[in-house]
């Protein structure tokens, strides 16, 4: 979907609305609590009125946008900036761009955008072949490996399932990013349940894990009883060789928080790696992008502003 399709779809409040309706209730309304199929319209923000029990309910119940008091216009056209942009956008710059004034607004309503992209990432699996690293991320440029680096930097571990495509040649499927503590055995088995276990059978998906031989990722794959295949890394410059998608998608994000993201604290990191998964995700996607990410909006739980603005604990 281009710019200017986003802009005549949904050039008004209205349009945005009957939009949710229509991915709320594909089939037409139905009460949430009778069932019963027909309602009034009670007001211009998405409130409705089931004529058998009375029940009101809100389009916009259960989403990012319930009680927001921005523009659902501006809601949607930040939603697909962040979407489509292949470096993340710049709040500044998007608050400028959709006039509002208030920066705490704009950047609590970016940190909703993440955290929902994040709750729809860990709906996924990882299966088969995995290749796993960690990295510091933190405000000094300097790289470093575990255990070496200032009190101030946040470890994170970094997933992405490998597969092999008609030609024989190796390609990265989807990825997963989460702030750690440390790069414990226990933390790395805890991450690859997250990752590989699913439900409803509780079945592990993922067969063999591909690192840079640390301790902790040896102890995890046996006692996981999978595949534990070691680059060997004379040179922590090959490892963007031996171990390139992890590599790629790590050099990837901190170019990009060192940019529009300036300054990204603990707190919020994770929201920012799941963005930066999200998109990683669906690069292939397309013009499906936008419609797919507001659909995902329209389930899924909260992250109020006050815990967004809450200080770092
Ligand atoms: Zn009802």
């Amino acid at each position: 979907m281009s710019l200017l399709e986003v802009q005549d779809q949904f050039d008004s409040d209205d349009k945005c609305l009957e939009y949710l309706f229509r991915v709320r209730w594909p089939e037409g309304f139905h009460c949430p609590r009778c069932r019963h199929d027909q309602y009034y319209r009670l007001t211009t923000r998405g409130l409705y009125k089931c004529k058998s029990c009375h029940y009101q309910v809100s389009v916009t119940a259960g989403t990012i946008f319930h009680r927001t008091k921005v523009s659902l216009r501006k809601w949607f056209w930040l939603i697909y900036r962040m979407a489509t942009s292949k470096t993340g956008v710049s709040i500044v710059e998007m608050g400028r761009e959709l006039a509002i004034k208030d920066y705490k607004t704009i950047w609590v309503m970016a940190h909703k955008i993440r955290q929902a992209m994040g709750q729809r990432d860990a709906q996924y699996r990882l299966a088969g072949l995995v290749e796993l690293d960690d990295s510091f991320f933190g405000p000094t440029s300097s790289e470093g490996k575990r255990g070496r680096g200032s009190e101030r930097k946040i470890t994170v571990l970094i997933a992405v399932s490998i597969y092999t495509d008609r030609e024989g040649k190796e390609r990265p499927g989807f990825a997963h990013a989460q702030v750690v503590s440390d790069v414990s055995a226990e933390t790395v088995d805890h991450f690859l349940d997250r990752l590989g276990v699913a439900p409803p059978d509780k079945e592990f998906l993922i067969e063999e894990i591909r690192t840079d031989g640390w301790r902790s990722y040896r102890k995890a794959a046996n006692d996981k009883g999978i595949g534990h295949h070691r680059v060997i890394l004379r040179d922590p410059k090959m490892a963007g060789h031996l171990l390139p998608w992890t590599h790629r998608f790590v050099s990837n994000a901190k170019a990009v928080f060192r940019g529009p993201h300036r300054g990204v604290s603990t707190k919020h990191l994770q929201r920012y790696l799941s963005e930066a998964c999200y998109r990683f995700n669906r690069r292939y996607w397309g013009p499906q992008l936008f419609h797919r990410l507001l659909f995902a909006f329209t389930a899924g739980t909260e992250i109020t502003r006050d815990q967004l603005l809450a200080p770092d604990s």
